[in-house]
């Protein structure tokens, strides 16, 4: 069966079963701060199972993308070793939320497997709880136990103790007991040598968990105690990758259809063959798995760089390129050329693959070659690194400066020095390394208090598109402590006028009032697992008081005219460089606004003034704000709404237009667009292969822009002595400038010829070579063309010049190449080392070499022991 049938067949089955089949949910999350990536089939549902928010279907299926690389799961340093982790995956799920349990989830599970499928019931396991005899004291799962052994002999239901077999969110919140499928693909012979029981969730490569069926039925408090829960649910994820594994008869994931066309290709393009040696093996796989998470992650919204998510994105790629590099001998970009292969497999299941190819490659490809020339740069770093080294041992500090400041990949260096017959203070490395995670570790470091609870159950409403002021009650709070913000408080109301920062737009700030006019400052609100949560210094004095709500209305008035310019924006950008323009990212604030798009060329100026003109015009159109709050998904778009890619949206969206503009937004925006003012760009850059970024003012902003032009224009006039024409008057400045700079220059090449002959009438014999060490009043230049010059009549010449640069010292010297060899002698060594008379350094080549420095007053010295390298 093809991967694509068997996904079908999958959702096909639920969907029989009155589940509704949704999509998968963007990869990259955007509002839960305690999780970068979506890593298992539940995290899109959290809010859910918190009772945060209630599904239209209590039963649904989906096939969700989850990345493990960081945090909880991480399975990245396996990926590639083995056959069956993969970075991304697909999970197959199927959801009860308070509906069906245990029996259901069982019998349906095996009928899948079994009946649909067809798979062998000889070759499957399953994993019942065993119980706990710790604090939780937790009886074993008969119920699960009962309803398997009416489908499988009961010598295949083993017992699991609570790491595999009892599975929790986190900390606090719903947990339970859970059921695996275990599948043993081995061969008759290798079966017979061991039995398949004794090796269920011992790593072997062939006998792997496929399916975990989790029965959520307690609720753990923050006390650590466990209670019942009202409504138990039912959350299933299985691997797809390995399902393809063992419906397609192979033993590794990567010999399924889902990765064979992209082995098949890193092959062709690599010239390597799969299958014929152990590294390059690993390294393809490394790559084939690699390729998926960074393009599904783009296409999600994700950009490699060089923080948060970003930066695990970018650390992938680096991996696969890091492999390419060292076992498939790919000195130049080439993972990006896979990205076709892989929208053509995937772009129907996932269309986002396919509507972005264009942006994915080009994205891929400058990653790649960036780090490339990273590893080049490295290389040469490190061939000094070895020069430098007395002994056979390379120092863990400096190859930890290697890692730390020029990003080479420790293993490279260790692979590398190994070659040379070198070895490396692996130690060393490792005491760098873990002096630099306290340090961040120390800086990051937070504390989280278990919440208060005031009021139990209060769904929070949020009221502000409609108010900025409103009576709230506190229904819960907590303590957060960190190392960046000290102490701070979160305050969760019944309802708030307080924007959570989202969409792009930031969170509103404002203020708590109680009836004996005590006031708390809300610095802050974000959003967490659907939770309006706002942040305060300190704790209000009379918690549960009826407070006064206000937010800082001004602070939200020019932002909402920076979000409503956004809408503008992108609907102009459409307009004058065509609808391949998607946006990319934005960022509303009060004082400016940002905006990411694709485009594949710079905006040129013209084309700037037209957006501008454009948006400004429906400014003075006065274009009313209607907005439409919870009309379908189906229905927004219809009218002309744009869906973006990585956003989540849920059944019923908010609309808003203005004019001719229509967005899917939950935001908040100005009554009329002529509240904007006027809109101004203030400037537009690349941000990465194929993404352009504008940042623009509204509003006030605008006016002090033009004043503070204004003001650097009269500035700029008054010092060209108050000229009619001042743009005339600098450029005729320019022009007389650079007549002088060649003046100059002419003369200093005349001086240079004259010192020339002097100098070579210095030049005084040691040991039989010509030496002259001499401070001259040139500059570097000057120094080089003498030092050449004369280096030209000699083969026996040792030079040493200083001379003082407006006050910076500059140290030079040259050495015959002759002199280099038969003497053993090294410029840039020599430079290096008498640099620090001058205070400074430098370097070159062992010929001639350049040092700079902040001491002048140490020309002397460093001229004095000059001979004493021909001594
Ligand atoms: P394993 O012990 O094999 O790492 P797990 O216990 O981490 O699996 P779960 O968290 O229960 O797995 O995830 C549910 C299912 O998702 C697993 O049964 C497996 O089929 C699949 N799965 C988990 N991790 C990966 C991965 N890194 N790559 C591919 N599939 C995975
Ligand atoms: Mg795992």
């Amino acid at each position: 069966m093809k991967s694509q049938d068997i996904r079908n067949t999958f959702l096909s089955f639920f969907g029989d079963k009155k589940h509704s089949i949704v999509p998968s949910a963007p990869m990259v999350l955007k509002d839960d701060p305690t999780l970068m990536f979506v890593n298992s089939g539940m995290a899109p549902f959290k809010e859910f199972f918190l009772g945060n928010a209630e599904p239209k279907n209590n039963r649904i299926a989906d096939s969700q993308k989850c990345l493990r690389v960081s945090g909880k799961h991480n399975d990245l340093e396996e990926v590639g070793y083995d056959t069956y982790h993969h970075t991304l995956f697909e999970m197959l799920g199927n959801w009860s939320f308070g509906d069906y349990f245990k029996k259901e989830a069982i019998a349906w599970a095996w009928e899948l497997l079994t009946e649909v499928y067809g798979i062998d019931k000889d070759i499957l396991y399953v994993t019942v709880f065993e119980g706990s005899d710790d604090a939780d004291n937790l009886a074993m799962d008969q119920e699960a136990y009962d309803f398997w052994k009416a489908l499988i002999p009961e010598d295949r239901i083993l017992m699991g103790n609570k790491k595999d077999n009892f599975w929790e969110m986190g900390d606090q919140g719903p947990c339970g007991p859970c059921s695996e499928i275990h599948v043993d693909i081995r061969s008759a012979e290798e079966k017979a040598k061991i039995d398949g029981k004794s090796l269920v969730n011992m790593d072997h490569p062939q006998v792997v968990e496929i399916w975990n069926l989790v029965f959520m039925q307690y609720n753990r408090k923050a006390n650590g105690s466990l209670e019942n829960l009202p409504n138990k649910h039912i959350d299933t994820g299985m691997g797809f990758e390995r399902l393809c594994m063992v419906l397609q008869g192979v033993t590794s994931n990567y010999d399924t259809d889902v990765f064979t066309p992209i082995i098949r290709e890193i092959e062709t393009i690599t010239d390597k063959d799969y299958g014929k040696n152990e590294k390059i093996d690993v390294a393809i796989r490394v790559i084939s798995d690699h390729v998926r998470a960074v393009a599904f992650s783009i296409a999600d919204g994700q950009l490699p760089s060089n923080t948060g998510a970003g930066y695990v994105i970018r650390r992938i790629l680096r991996r696969a390129v890091r492999y390419g590099f060292t076992f498939l001998d790919k000195k130049e970009p080439f993972i990006y050329r896979l990205v076709d292969v892989l929208s053509k497999k995937m772009g129907t299941a996932f269309p986002e693959l396919k509507s972005q190819k264009q942006l994915i490659e080009n994205v891929i490809r400058e990653e790649e070659q960036s780090f490339l020339r990273t590893l080049d740069q490295g290389l040469v770093l490190l061939n000094r690194i070895v020069e430098e080294t007395k002994g056979d041992t390379v120092s863990g500090e400096k190859a930890f400066e290697l890692y730390d400041t020029y990003g080479f990949p420790i293993d490279l260096t260790a692979l590398i020095l190994s070659e040379k017959g070198l070895k490396l203070d692996e130690k060393g490395f490792n005491e760098e390394l873990q002096k630099q995670k306290s340090r961040s570790r120390a800086a990051s470091e937070m504390s989280t208090d278990d919440w208060t609870i005031l009021i139990e159950d209060d769904v929070e409403e949020f009221v502000g598109y409609d108010t900025l002021e409103a009576q709230v009650k506190i229904t819960r709070y907590r303590k957060v402590t960190s190392k960046k913000d000290g102490e701070m408080y979160q305050l969760v109301f019944n309802l708030t006028p307080f924007y959570a920062e989202g969409g792009g737009q930031v969170g509103d700030k404002g203020y708590l009032e109680d009836t004996h006019g005590d006031v708390v400052y809300i610095l802050d609100t974000k959003k967490e697992s659907n939770v309006i949560i706002h942040f305060t210094k300190n704790l209000p004095k009379h918690l549960d008081e009826t407070f006064k709500a206000v937010v800082d209305a001004k602070q939200r008035y020019r932002t909402e005219c920076n979000h409503t310019a956004t809408h503008l924006l992108h609907q102009a950008l459409r307009e004058v460089l065509g609808n391949h323009v998607e946006q990319k990212g934005s960022a509303v604030h009060s004082k400016y606004l940002r905006f990411d798009f694709s485009h594949f060329s710079k905006v040129t100026v013209d084309q700037l003034r037209e957006v501008e003109n454009f948006v400004n015009r429906r400014i003075e159109g006065k274009l009313p704000l209607e907005e439409k709050r919870n009309i379908p998904m189906q229905q927004a778009i219809d009218e002309g709404a744009m869906a973006l890619f990585g956003e989540k949206y849920g059944d019923t969206v908010r609309a808003i237009r203005f004019g001719q503009s229509i967005e899917l937004c939950g935001g908040t925006h100005v009554k009329n667009t002529s509240d904007i003012w006027h809109f101004k760009i203030r400037s537009e850059a690349a941000v990465a292969a194929g993404i352009r970024r504008i940042e623009a003012i509204t509003n006030d902003a605008v006016k002090d822009f033009y004043f503070e032009n204004n003001r650097a224009y009269f500035e700029m006039k008054d010092l060209l002595n108050n000229a009619k024409e001042p743009v005339k008057a600098l450029k005729t400045l320019q022009d007389e400038n650079a007549d002088l700079k060649k003046q100059i220059e002419g003369l200093l090449k005349d001086k240079a010829k004259n010192i020339k002959g002097d100098l070579k009438n210095e030049l005084t014999e040691i040991n039989g070579v010509q030496f002259l060490a001499k401070q001259i009043d040139l500059d570097a230049s000057g120094i080089k063309d003498v030092s050449f010059e004369l280096g030209s009549q000699f083969d026996n010449l040792f030079l040493l010049f200083g001379a003082n640069q407006n006050g910076k010292a500059i140290l030079s010297c040259y050495i015959s190449k002759e002199l280099v060899a038969s003497k053993d002698l090294n410029a840039g060594q020599i430079v290096r080392e008498l640099g620090k008379y001058i205070q400074g350094g430098g370097g070159g080549q062992s010929f001639f070499a350049t040092a700079g420095g902040k001491n002048p007053d140490g020309i002397k010295d460093a001229l004095e022991k000059a001979k004493d390298y021909l001594v």
